[in-house]
């Protein structure tokens, strides 16, 4: 399917006056309607909710647009919890799903009310420890371990992840659990990323809700939710089949009445924590071309780099790019796109067929909106972008400022070292 950027080039150059490039840029009006579809894929579920992966996009303007569609918060780490809160997420609408987890963000959580998700037996213990007792309601992640297979071209590898408990300490962890007070208890998996088919969801579900039969039947637990976690993925290439939300959620609905509903587990309430999949194709990155380079190879230089969109250098991943202005000529040059870093893994494209490039021409990172600008790192002394929000009526509101120099070196404000720059 052909990529076309939500936002036109009259838009991009008005932005531009305000906001110099390179800026991240996100649809409010995608995002909703992909929240709002979302919804109603699982809406046969009485319980349901999406708890949106806040490590992909950790903008509070962002989550308070997902607050306001129904969505909680999932989040692994302080930081994420504090935002949160600011933004208003309380008690059970925020899930902790961490692992290798610091005592003092088990307490944080447990203050906010959070659901704890739990990534091993052992946390148990340490959980007991810091907050002196275990919660009601608790949640425990799953690892089969081995090859998970959706499809030849779709697999991922559990038995070589760090996350969740196996089988056995599955059940020893309910019974502890149990034991020590919990009353209503969650199971998590995670067991494949950026999956672009229709039946990993399904698939996951039939793991976890045959896991919830047995877990009931032997520890006589009472599992109140199943938390399908992230790892439904967008189509970053043209040629990919999006996937389908509205069969995904009826796949999911068909393998809840034959495996829970049979149990008389009826009352199990669904939830997911996705990130990429409400995020990643409503935000782009932004980027003017600034220089040409004609040596071995063809190289067009943007004022963008991998600190500002890592996952090409980091995972070889392909980012569409659009040429703004430029979408119906014909792409008859071959690039490869760079950014500034002493790296040359700072490709945006490699080997990259498009139009003619210019200098001063903009370009639109596609799906950069979910593990984009939240990657960013600070290599080459490099500072990160602004963001910005495309509202549904048309208007841009900043949602973040750049970073300056000021904020790069402001970790040695303790002292005078350097006081002098300017
Ligand atoms: C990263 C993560 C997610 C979100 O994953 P996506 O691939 O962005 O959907 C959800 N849950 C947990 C525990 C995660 O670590």
């Amino acid at each position: 399917m052909e990529k076309r950027p939500f936002a036109t080039l009259e838009q991009l150059r008005e932005i531009e006056k305000t906001y110099p490039t390179p800026f991240y840029l996100y649809d409010e009006k995608g995002i909703r309607e992909n929240a709002a579809k979302l919804k109603q894929a699982f809406s046969w579920n009485k319980g349901y909710k999406e708890y949106f992966a806040v490590k992909a996009t950790p903008n509070p303007f962002l989550l308070n647009i997902l607050k306001d569609m129904g969505c909680g918060t999932d989040c692994s780490s302080m930081t994420e919890l504090m935002m949160s809160k600011a933004c208003g997420f309380t008690g059970h609408d925020i899930m902790f799903s961490s692992n290798d987890t610091p005592p003092e963000e088990f307490a944080y959580a447990q203050k906010m009310g959070a659901i704890i998700n739990l990534d091993d037996i052992t946390h148990i213990e340490c959980l007991e420890q810091t907050l002196g007792y275990i919660p009601e309601t608790i949640s425990c992640r799953y690892n089969p371990g081995g090859v998970f297979k959706v499809s030849n071209d779709i697999m991922d590898n559990p038995g070589d992840s760090k996350y969740g408990m196996t089988r056995d300490q599955m059940f020893q962890a309910f019974k502890t659990l149990k034991a020590k007070g919990a009353k209503h208890f969650g199971i998590h998996a995670f067991l494949a990323s950026n999956t672009v088919t229709n039946e990993y969801y399904p698939m996951l579900a039939k793991i976890l809700f045959e896991l919830a039969v047995d877990l009931k039947e032997e520890t006589g637990a009472h599992v109140s939710f199943i938390n399908l976690s992230g790892g439904i993925g967008i189509p970053y290439r043209p040629d990919q089949e999006p996937n389908d939300i509205l069969a995904i959620g009826d796949g999911v609905r068909k393998v809840y009445e034959e495996v829970l509903v049979q149990a008389g587990m009826d009352d199990v309430a669904v939830c997911t924590e996705l990130g990429r999949f409400m995020m990643g194709p409503y935000g782009a990155l932004v980027t003017k071309a600034i220089h040409e380079k004609h040596t071995h190879k063809e190289y067009v230089g943007v004022d963008a780099c991998a600190v500002n969109l890592m996952r090409p250098a980091m995972y070889g991943a392909y980012h569409h790019i659009t040429v703004m202005g430029k979408e119906e000529a014909p792409c008859d040059h071959v690039y490869d796109v760079v950014g500034s870093l002493c790296e040359n893994n700072d490709k945006f494209a490699i080997d990259r067929s498009l139009p003619e490039i210019e200098k001063g021409d903009l370009l639109f990172i596609h799906d950069a909106g979910a593990h984009g600008f939240a990657m960013g790192y600070n290599y080459n002394g490099k500072l990160k972008s602004a963001e910005l929000l495309l509202k549904e009526d048309g208007s841009v509101e900043m949602i973040r400022r750049a970073e300056t120099p000021e904020d790069y070196f402001a970790t040695f404000d303790f002292c005078d070292i350097l006081k002098c720059v300017d």
